[in-house]
């Protein structure tokens, strides 16, 4: 199968949108807005086919009306947020996945963030929205800490070298507040120094990996000696002690 190709593209001030792009089909993940998308299409010849929205919220949905008019590109979105997602056209959930010319895209419902929230996967590629950010996680805005603890655990299921693009530019506070919760673990010290030299470079962090995230993202480490001790949660469950993590990060 030929292989896709994609681009970030940087959005607002912190925001990333992707394009997804093979064999004459163009699709845009969470268009904030739609001048940086109109403008890498036009560098590169390309036509952009889909627009797909991991969630409704408008910094991940704001060019959709203007790129919709511009190319008649078909707007793609989580089934259950229909009356959410600008100029939707086609809803997908977990049972059915879609088809983006010759890959079968999977879909995986990934709530608490907001209740909608989904993630497309594209062949060894997966687009996670604000639910799982480089060593980070969503807010709790329409959901619970069991639901997103419950969100992450089924996107860990993906093979580790699956990569991981997500919707903002939040890695290198997320790295700082790792290691206050973690500071002796190595993988997370040497990421910290990766993300602290592109960052200085202006260079995007993103993609991570699904393996590296398992290495150094707190809210999937739930079992961690170290983070179980800085938190004093050494016989806690592993809900309680995400709880508690997206708890102190909420006022990072
Ligand atoms: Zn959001
Ligand atoms: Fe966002």
């Amino acid at each position: 199968m030929a292989s896709l190709q994609i681009e970030t593209i940087a959005c607002l001030k912190d925001n990333y949108a992707y394009l997804v792009h093979d064999a004459g089909l163009c699709a845009v993940v969470d268009p904030s807005e739609p001048e940086p998308v109109t403008a890498v299409l036009a560098a590169r010849g390309l036509k952009l086919t889909h627009i797909l929205n991991t969630h409704h919220h408008w910094d991940h949905t704001g060019g959709n009306k203007v790129l919709k008019e511009m190319f008649g590109a078909v707007v793609v979105g989580p089934d259950k947020d229909r009356d959410r997602i600008p100029e939707i056209d086609v809803g997908v959930n977990e049972a059915q996945g879609w088809l983006f010319g010759a890959h079968s895209v999977r879909i995986l419902e990934v709530p608490a963030h907001t209740k909608g929230a989904i993630a497309f996967i594209f062949d060894d590629a997966v687009f996670t929205g604000d639910t799982l950010f480089a060593m980070g996680c969503g807010r709790l805005f329409e959901g619970t800490p069991a639901m997103m603890h419950a969100s992450l655990a089924k996107l860990m299921t993906l093979p580790d070298d699956t990569a991981v693009y997500c919707g903002h530019e939040y890695t290198l506070n997320n790295a700082r507040f790792a290691l206050t919760l973690e500071p002796g673990n190595k993988d997370l010290q040497a990421r910290m120094r990766e993300v602290e030299a592109a960052r200085a470079n202006g260079h995007p962090t993103v993609p991570s990996d699904i393996g590296l995230e398992k290495r150094t993202n707190p809210f999937v480490r739930t079992g961690s000696s170290e983070i179980r001790a800085t938190l004093k949660m050494d016989k806690a469950e592993a809900v309680d002690v995400f709880a508690e993590i997206r708890r102190r990060k909420d006022s990072f």
